[in-house]
């Protein structure tokens, strides 16, 4: 079982790359797995993954949905897909995990898989402490 900070790339904007790339070597670190989850196209609008690692921040896995955003998949949050096919893939540890996303599409899920939730909109240097501490 591993520990993963899942981020909802769709979520956040290309500003916060510092910051997020912070939370994401400090992962790398401790050996949390740091995977992301977008939907097709979106990336471009806010934060890449590029944004993340010229930081020198390492990504362990990323999770794309291929679909039309009018289309109603099972991939996007606030549908379980990705995180599903990671939780898979990752074998991950629930309860010391973490999804930072947008409160509108990403609680729910994170609360029915039993995963602590960050806002997108509070990403700071210590906002990440705290839900990795509890
Ligand atoms: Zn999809």
């Amino acid at each position: 079982m591993r520990p993963c900070l899942f981020l909802d790339l769709d979520s956040l904007r290309a500003e916060d790359a510092r910051v997020v790339a912070d939370w994401v070597r400090l992962c790398n670190e401790l050996e949390i797995a740091a995977i992301l989850l977008s939907g097709r196209g979106s990336t471009r609008r806010g934060l890449s993954r590029v944004d993340i690692e010229r930081l020198g921040a390492r990504i362990d896995d990323a999770y794309y949905c291929p679909h039309d955003t009018a289309a109603a998949c099972a991939c996007r949050l606030p549908r379980h897909g990705l995180l599903v096919q990671a939780g898979l893939r990752w074998n991950v540890d629930t309860k010391h995990s973490i999804l930072v996303g947008d409160p509108r599409t990403g609680a729910e899920p994170a609360a029915k898989l039993g995963l602590r939730f960050v806002s997108s909109a509070d990403v700071t240097e210590t906002s990440l402490m705290p839900a990795m501490a509890a």
